[in-house]
């Protein structure tokens, strides 16, 4: 699947309300399909402490877990509940909370480089917000400075941030393209991602190849010049 998000992410997402109306709820899991730029957090997502939040999930997920007919007195599983939780917290989800968000320097752009920026193949791991398993991939980031830059592993940082969310492809694509824009101060900002769910290869129609492609463009990499000369550094190596 390929999509291509550059300008009417808004149309896209319009279409995707409406549509998701008439679906049930393995539809929407299967089909993938997001309702908003913005990931869907309550007003009260931060009144509860992380320790709460552990001490809840932990709960619940031994609730689960017995619920399935797992023995929790088992020395393998009576610690998995606080270790789920833990991980849900501080680690997998800890980019819902703004907190947690990379603190971004900028620096002018003394080089007087204005050139486009190209960081590659950085890694990273999300979750399905549909599914709850992994999506892994890759993003790719570039932006023309209008003026400032930043450091490149701020770029790294910034897409770990949003994937550590229950994500969908799309959202996760635009949130990165728009916190650079903000950051930078800039249009010209460009991000492409691929990636694998876990959720299509290891379940429902399990098909272990497929790749979800996504990507957004705005400002100078609307041009087909920039936009090809982008996806060339891309193809190298
Ligand atoms: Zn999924």
């Amino acid at each position: 699947m390929t999509t291509n998000h550059s300008n009417n992410i808004k149309d896209y997402l319009n279409d995707a309300h409406t549509f998701l109306k008439d679906l049930s709820i393995d539809e929407i899991g299967d089909e993938h399909i997001s309702t908003s730029v913005e990931t869907p957090l309550r007003k009260d997502a931060f009144v509860l402490s992380d320790e709460e939040k552990r001490k809840r999930i932990e709960f619940h997920f031994r609730e689960i877990m017995e619920t399935l007919g797992l023995d929790l007195n088992d020395d393998s599983l009576k610690g998995t509940p606080a270790r789920v939780a833990k991980m849900y917290v501080n680690e997998i989800f800890s980019g819902l909370d703004p907190a947690n968000k990379p603190a971004i320097a900028l620096f002018d752009n003394k080089y007087k480089y204005e050139q486009m920026l190209v960081e590659k193949d950085i890694t990273f791991y999300s979750n399905c917000e549909h599914h709850f398993v992994p999506i892994i991939g890759k993003a790719h980031v570039a932006y023309i400075s209008s003026g400032s830059v930043i450091g490149l592993s701020k770029l790294n940082r910034l897409v770990d941030y949003y994937a550590r969310r229950p994500q969908v492809q799309e959202r996760l694509t635009v949130q990165i393209a728009a916190e650079l824009k903000k950051i930078l101060k800039t249009e010209h900002v460009a991000v492409v991602i691929e990636a694998k769910h876990l959720c299509v290869s290891s379940r429902g129609i399990k098909d272990t190849n497929a790749q979800t492609i996504t990507s957004y463009y705005d400002g100078l990499f609307n041009e087909e010049s920039t936009k090809q000369e982008f996806l060339s550094y891309l193809r190298l190596g």
